[in-house]
This record gives structure tokens, sequence and C-alpha cells, in this order.
């Protein structure tokens, strides 16, 4: 396998040039407002190798929301605090083939989330976060992702005000499913620090910063990383995921802002943002600069 340290920038930047292009295929997403007005020429990159070699290219200083990129992070958090015996009497960690945000599967799968990259395991999570209200939660989860992956994540309120105004009810369902089957408390609240959680945002290097925390981090035990990849690699990508999988087989997780989140073991994160998105809800320029990487690199 080719080294990710040795791509070769010139290459980078014809992928950038071909990427611009294979993103007037994709559409914005109608239900956030907000993302639906995003410029759709945005693209940016961030390379972070784990000897800290850094290439980035594109719209560098442009903040996005994380959306469900934060998923695979809010579980490593609740990891390193409460440990994989427990987190995983509450969640399992197989793939699901419904959208992440079915109700369906949730019910097929009596209450028992299928996984915690899709909304309900994710919402099932959020519940277990700590602090009085969900200010205090989000926080809690931004102070110490911020620390220990040296980046720069913010709550974005403009963003968090456009998903609050309108209502989501597949979010709702989820929630009301959890709560009558005894799995979440406060659901009011842990809905509200999902949506906060979801609008923490950053720059392409905050992104690819946090990757890092999956590839090599002294901080980080390296079981709950792998824990976390695994998990990403086979539930990363919506109902792309198996194909991903397959084809590409690195960790990923994607946004529906956008971006898109791989981390190649033992050598580095790679992230990428381009607002338009596949039918599957897959940034189509994100997705096109990684195949063109790992097809590079393998
Ligand atoms: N706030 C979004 C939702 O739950 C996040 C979705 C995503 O990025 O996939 O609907």
């Amino acid at each position: 396998m080719k080294q990710l340290s040795y791509l070769p920038l010139e290459q980078l930047s014809n992928w950038l040039l071909e990427a611009y292009q294979q993103a007037k295929k994709g559409k914005l997403p109608d239900y956030i407002p907000l993302l639906k007005q995003t410029d759709p020429s945005l693209l940016a990159i961030c390379i972070i190798t784990e000897n800290d070699n850094i290439l980035i290219e594109g719209d560098s200083q442009i903040t996005f929301p994380l959306m469900s990129i934060i998923k695979p992070f809010l579980l490593l958090y609740l990891l390193s605090k409460l440990g994989d015996n427990f987190i995983f009497q509450k969640v399992n960690s197989k793939p699901s083939n419904y959208p992440f945000n079915s109700l369906e599967q949730l019910q097929l799968d009596q209450g028992f989330p299928r996984n915690p990259m899709i909304n309900s395991g994710a919402l099932t999570l959020v519940s277990l976060l700590s602090g009085k209200d969900s200010n205090k939660r989000c926080h809690n989860l931004q102070q110490w992702l911020n620390k220990q992956s040296q980046s720069n994540l913010f709550l974005d309120e403009l963003m968090l005000n456009s998903v609050e105004s309108l209502p989501n009810p597949r979010n709702q369902a989820i929630i009301d499913e959890l709560t009558q089957r005894n799995h979440i408390k406060d659901p009011e609240i842990t809905l509200d620090t999902y949506n906060k959680i979801c609008c923490l945002s950053g720059t392409i290097i905050d992104l690819a910063k946090l990757g890092l925390l999956l590839v090599n981090s002294s901080n980080i035990s390296s079981e709950n990383a792998s824990i976390v990849r695994d998990i990403m690699t086979t539930c990363g990508l919506y109902q792309a995921s198996e194909d991903f999988a397959e084809k590409i087989g690195f960790p990923s997780k994607s946004g529906v802002s956008g971006a898109i989140l791989s981390i190649v073991p033992q050598q580095g994160a790679i992230a990428c943002y381009s607002p338009p998105l596949d039918a599957q809800g897959n940034s189509v320029a994100s997705s096109y600069l990684i195949r063109k990487i790992a097809n590079y690199l393998i």
C-alpha cells in the first residue's frame, strides 16, 4: 500500500478539479433551510497524517456543521466515560439497510437500536450524556473533543435555529418509541442535545484533527478507537455503507452537511466537504475524492 504522506499535491489538485464537476450532479438537502441555502460550489479537503503532515486544498476557512459525523465521536466519548460493556447493552453494532432515521428498523429490532451511526442509536447514546440540560451536555462533549484533538469546534446557533425551525417528525417518532420502551429518560433534553451536537461546527482542518483521534492518539484508548473504526466501516455511510466497505474499506462517516471523514488505518485521516448530496445522502464530490485517494493508495 502506498503512503498517504506521499500523495502528490498535483495529483490531488487534479482530482479536486474533477470533484467540482462531480458536485454538480448532487442536490442540497431541503429539510434544514440553512443547508438548502449553502453555496453548492464550496469544496475543501484536508489530509493529516499520523506524523502531522498536513495537506489542505479548497475552501479551508469555511465552517460547516458536523451533523451525523458527530456520531462516531459521541460513541468515542461515551466509550471512554462509561466503557464498552455498558454502551453495548444500550445499542447494537450491526449494519442496517434502512435509512438513517428509520422508525421501522427500530421497531423490527424491538426498540434495541441497530447501531450508533443511525439516529435511534445516536439518540440513545445522547441520553447517556451527563449534565443538567442540553447546553451543558453538548458543552461537555464539545470541550472534551476540542481538548483531545486540539480543534476548535463551536456550536453554530444559526444552524441550530434553522434545524429547530421545522419539525422533524422522524426523529420525534424515534424518541417517542425509545421513551415508550423505557430506553431513554428525558426525551426533550435528549432531542435538544442531539440537535445541538449535530450543529457543532468547524473547518475542514478541525474535522481532520478529529479524525486523527481514531488513528493514533496517545489520549485515546486504542481499543475504543478500534471499536469506533469498525462500526464506521460497516455503518458509516447510510445505505451506501456496504458498497463503500467492499470497494473502499476505510472507516468513514458522512453527514447531511456534505462532509465525509475517512480514516486510513495507521496512516492518517481524510476530511472532505462539498454540500451537494447523492440519492443516499452522501456528498457526491467528497465520496469521489475519497474513492480516488483510496484507489491511489491500494
Ligand atoms: N440533524 C440530522 C438529522 O438527524 C443529522 C443527519 C445527518 O447528518 O445524517 O436529521
